[in-house]
């Protein structure tokens, strides 16, 4: 390992260019990366990783992201909006499973009767016999008054990605109007902790034109908004998207894999204290791509509960993954992989981020 690599793992801060440094090593460095990243992780939050049963409830969008195969342009998608039978039977599978909280995403609307909807959903999960579990919302942009309702329903948490921090690059992912406003959308985010949410956000790692320094940006964001959680992964190209077209200049999906995991590590030694989820996007280059990043420093896995005659409608990149996760053999064979990575899993817990704690001085549910 080069003396210049070793000397920032001990650094206390990293400088931006320490970041950028760190974002291109390669082979053993990586490894002695990924190391120093799962010793913090081990220190601070635990050797723990927490399940959450992620619910795809719905892939309607008012929404028209550059980058997204449910975006509202693409007239490809088949509508779909689970019933609540169906929402309540992973939320009876996250239960039984005894993992303590459940996600709720979806493609962004803000109608009232959406709203209304998701008001409903929250309160039957909360109301849910013997068991109270902690409820993820990832519902995109939404106003305070609605922020605030579904928090005193009971959602405690909420994932936002800001998708790239510099505002130039994430124009040129976005239509241009207020809708998809770079400041909304970073309004958004600091509403959520107005609103004292456990507030999540991350971005895609391999855009087209993004640069190490736009990345080494992104994590001192995440740092200097003193967020909470973090999910983030590959960008994936999706044939039916405007980005498409930039799909040669892109870097292979290995290096965008091997990239997310750097990304994770440097996050993880900058804010020791966070959770950070395994995305869904690494499980698209890997099999077992989540669990990788596991020894990176992420402590969160969203295993895919929705139905599975919805997942190929729920196509946000190529590729993504429709294996059936809501099966005791997967769940299994998920739990080994963790248990191989040097993690117990978090049972009957919430796994409520320490940082929260740190930030608000509130009480967890850890
Ligand atoms: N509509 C909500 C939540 C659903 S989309 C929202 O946008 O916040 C959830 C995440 O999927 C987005 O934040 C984005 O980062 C990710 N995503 C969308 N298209 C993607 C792609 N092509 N590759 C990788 N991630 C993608
Ligand atoms: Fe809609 Fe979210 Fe996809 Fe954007 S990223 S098009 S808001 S589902």
């Amino acid at each position: 390992m080069s003396t210049d690599i070793a000397q920032i793992l001990r650094k206390k801060e990293l400088a931006r260019e320490d970041i950028i440094r760190l974002l291109q090593v390669k082979g053993e460095e990586q490894e002695a990366l990924l190391d120093a990243a799962y010793r913090v992780k081990a220190e601070y939050v635990g050797k723990y990783t927490y399940f959450r049963g992620l619910i795809e409830f719905s892939n309607i969008c008012s929404k028209d992201c550059f980058y997204c195969g449910i975006r509202r342009g693409n007239k490809k998608v088949q509508p779909y909006v689970l019933s609540d039978e169906e929402v309540m039977q992973a939320v009876r599978y996250s239960a039984e499973k005894d993992w303590g909280s459940v996600v709720i995403q979806a493609g962004e609307r803000s109608d009232t009767a959406f709203i209304e909807r998701i008001d409903s959903l929250i309160k039957q999960i909360k109301a849910f016999p013997g068991k109270e579990l902690g409820i993820t919302l990832s519902l995109g942009d939404q106003d305070e008054a609605t922020y605030r309702r579904w928090f005193a329903s009971g959602a405690h948490r909420y994932l936002l990605r800001i998708e790239s921090a510099n505002p130039e690059l994430y124009t040129k992912l976005h239509p241009c109007d207020a809708r998809h406003d770079f400041q909304r959308r970073l309004d958004s985010l600091k509403l959520l902790q107005k609103c004292d949410y456990h507030t999540g956000t991350g971005v895609m790692i391999g855009l087209p034109s993004q640069t190490y320094d736009d990345l080494a940006g992104d994590l001192l964001f995440i740092r200097d908004m003193d967020i909470d959680m973090i999910g983030m992964g590959p960008y994936i190209e999706h044939e039916d998207t405007p980005l498409y077209k930039y799909r040669d200049t892109l870097m292979p999906l290995q290096e965008r894999f091997e990239l997310a995991l750097r990304m994770t590590a440097v996050l993880r030694l900058l804010m020791k204290d966070v959770n950070i989820a395994a995305a869904t996007a690494l499980q698209a280059i890997h099999p077992h791509g989540r669990e990788r990043a596991l020894r990176a420093g992420a402590n969160v896995i969203m295993p895919n509960l929705t139905p599975v005659k919805y997942h190929g409608d729920y196509s946000l990149y190529l590729n993504k993954p429709t294996v059936n996760e809501e099966t005791d053999a997967y769940v299994r064979g998920l739990e080994a992989h963790i248990h191989a990575a040097g993690d117990e899993i978090g049972y009957g817990t919430w796994g409520d981020p320490v940082h929260y704690k740190t930030r608000t001085g509130k009480e967890i549910n850890k």
